[in-house]
């Protein structure tokens, strides 16, 4: 079986390439794609570069080219919830894109023909993470994320973000993932880690925490990882 494990930037990839012992690199189509065997599985690994496009390219590469049969997200993001703090884990139920709009077609937002407000997440790897989480101690909060081609700095957007479509946590990559793995029937998993609260102080907040959520995240896919690869 081949598993991917995507990031968008190369902060969410680098602990996990750390903890392979060796890797075989390949380029394709404008990314890096790295490839090892782990536990008696395949796993395929890359760093999309930010935004849904390029997210929507690795991950149809992931599935298409390398074979990826499930697919893992790790990454941080912004939080909406209040009840989610900085370092905290994110699971996503749920997936929209908060900056599609053909509203004035008298569609909700998030919405195109034959298109859906929301994708739903695999139940399997979520009920999976739970477990993980148990055994790390970790309390993880499931939600949904809303994703769009703005990195949210603002009190306003975020909350209508909020209001709108429900959703906890907002980030630039997770529903065009969704959308392509729900195409290509492929299961998926996506996983943030908060790196800030989509505020004023989103960029100070963010430049400061990337590191270290992007660590925490990392291991947690590793661990889901080791209960999939069994
Ligand atoms: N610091 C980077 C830009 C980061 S963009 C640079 O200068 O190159 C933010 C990234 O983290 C995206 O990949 C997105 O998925 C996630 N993210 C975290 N907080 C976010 C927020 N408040 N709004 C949107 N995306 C956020």
């Amino acid at each position: 079986m081949t598993l991917a494990i995507m990031g968008a930037m190369p902060e969410e990839i680098a602990p996990i390439l750390e903890k392979l012992e060796n890797y075989k690199t390949t380029n394709y189509a404008g990314n890096r794609y790295y490839e090892a065997s782990y536990n008696g599985i395949k796993l395929v690994i890359a760093y999309s570069k930010i935004g849904k496009v390029f997210s929507t390219l690795t991950a149809t590469t992931l599935c298409e080219h390398f074979g990826a049969k499930k697919l893992l997200f790790s990454g941080v993001a912004g939080a909406i919830s209040h009840k989610l703090k900085i370092g905290d884990l994110i699971v996503a139920t749920q997936l929209t894109q908060h900056d599609l709009d053909i509203t004035a077609f008298g569609h909700p937002f998030g919405y195109v023909p034959e298109g859906a407000v929301f994708v739903e997440a695999d139940k399997e790897m979520i009920e999976i993470s739970k477990e993980v989480a148990k055994e790390m101690g970790k309390s993880v909060q499931e939600g949904i994320i809303a994703t769009g081609d703005q990195f949210v700095a603002n009190e306003e957007r975020k909350n209508w973000i909020g209001e709108t479509f429900g959703a906890d946590a907002l980030e630039m990559e997770g529903a065009s993932v969704a959308v392509v793995c729900d195409a290509l029937d492929v299961p998926f998993f996506i996983l943030r880690a908060i790196s800030d609260a989509a505020d004023m102080d989103a960029s100070f907040s963010f430049d400061e925490f990337l590191e270290t959520s992007a660590v925490e995240s990392a291991e947690f896919v590793m661990r889901m990882v080791d209960k999939l690869s069994r």
